[in-house]
């Protein structure tokens, strides 16, 4: 990497695109940016720099776009921010590797084929991770473009840790335990070390807790359990998703119900979770600033949950030595916290709730120095994880 490249980072969600520009072989943040409400809303536009200072802003009142039209938007956007700099390659955050990638892939024509295959596992997110990657394929065809998979960092996990009791005449179809968020937790378990080195070959379990929000057991830095399964539908309740589910519920929509696959899915991914305990809204914030009993009715089922998977997942470790905090409700609710530490009490968690108010930004510990379990706090940076992986792919 000559100082003038850089790798840019493009995270494509459902109804989101964030970038990411970075910097040189020490990969410096160099500026950010996402476009949101794509297809419903007011679709809209900030670019920042590494300080947080807003470069740019856009709005489309004229009605919301698709993705297709926020990659030319963002492709022009860079183009005419580059600075002089050069783009050597792009990270992709992908949700789903299948069986075959546990590691960061380049992408091909080849590798995209096969991840269309991956489609029915990922349907609300796949197809909108490898459009852009057919978007540069066609407009920047020498531009080397990687892909970094959310499944990739849980493929370490035990086979017991993915199997279902189903048979093999299903499993093999590659119906198991995936795990998602996995850019995240590794993100985490590189950093944690950095910050206490004794964490190094400790039993940590991770909350990346955002819209969709799943836990993490993690051994020495790798995976050895997590709540999001087959689907990132599983686990713990989410913004707008259910969690863990008995299968029986879905029969009884379908048989008795008379729902059809549509209806289901669209109850369970986007009616359920905070939005659909409360009946007021998936977002965090509002819940919490509203008096409304349903609003603290959704709070306590996700702080429930959260404890019961705690446990569960301590016991996939045989113990606890620390628990992190991370995306924007981790991160950003001290209420959420101080209530799951409360109930881990068991586990030998005690929170420093001078710490755990702080409106310090980073990583930082928020347990007493007598807590047997640490208690951090890791903001969420996918992205450079995925910097880091494209440049390691780049280089060798
Ligand atoms: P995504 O999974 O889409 O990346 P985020 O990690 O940004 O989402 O998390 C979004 C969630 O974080 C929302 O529920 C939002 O309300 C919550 N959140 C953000 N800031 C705060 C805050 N200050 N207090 C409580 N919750 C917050």
């Amino acid at each position: 990497m000559a100082p003038r490249d850089c790798i840019v980072v493009i995270n494509a969600g459902s109804s989101s695109i964030k970038f990411s520009l970075y910097d040189g072989a020490a990969l410096d943040l160099a500026m950010r940016g996402k476009i949101e409400n794509l297809y419903a809303g007011v679709t809209r536009f900030v670019a920042q720099d590494a300080a947080g200072a807003v470069i740019d802003e856009h709005r489309w009142p004229d009605g919301p776009i698709d993705h297709a039209t926020g990659m030319r938007f963002l492709i022009d956007f860079a183009q005419s921010h580059l600075d002089g700099r050069r783009v050597v390659a792009v990270g992709h955050r992908i949700v789903h590797g299948g069986v075959d990638y546990s590691g960061p892939q380049l992408l091909t024509e080849a590798v995209l084929a096969r991840l269309d295959q991956l489609v029915p596992l990922a349907p609300l997110h796949l197809p909108h991770n490898l459009a852009p990657v057919r978007s540069m394929l066609a407009m920047a065809p020498q531009v080397p473009q990687v892909g970094c998979f959310d499944t990739a960092f849980h493929t370490s996990q035990p086979a017991a840790a993915q199997a279902f009791a189903l048979p093999p005449r299903i499993t093999d179809l590659g119906i198991r335990r995936y795990g998602f968020h996995g850019l995240s937790y590794e993100y985490i378990s590189s950093r944690l070390p950095q910050s206490d080195p004794q964490l190094a070959g400790a039993r940590v379990v991770a909350a990346h807790l955002g819209n969709g929000a799943s836990m993490c057991a993690m051994l020495a830095g790798r995976s050895v359990a997590s709540t999001m399964g087959f689907t990132a539908v599983d686990g713990l309740p989410m913004g707008t998703r259910c969690g863990a589910l008995d299968p029986g519920v879905v029969l009884y929509l379908i048989d008795e119900l008379g729902m059809d696959v549509a209806a289901v899915q669209k109850l369970l991914y986007q009616e359920s979770g905070l939005l659909g305990v409360s009946g007021l809204s998936s977002d965090m914030r509002t819940l919490e600033q509203s008096g409304d009993p349903r609003a603290k009715a959704a709070i306590a089922l996700m702080v429930y949950r959260i404890g019961r998977e705690l446990g569960s997942l301590a016991a996939a470790l045989g113990g606890l030595d620390a628990l992190v905090f991370s995306g924007g409700i981790g991160e950003n609710s001290k209420a959420l916290r101080a209530a799951v530490c409360r109930d881990a009490a068991w586990l030998g968690v005690r929170l420093d709730t001078a710490a755990n108010d702080s409106r310090a930004d980073g990583i930082r510990r928020i347990s007493t120095p007598d807590s047997s379990v640490a208690v951090w706090i890791v903001p969420a940076n996918e992205e450079l994880m995925i910097a880091r992986h494209t440049l390691d792919i780049l280089e060798h």
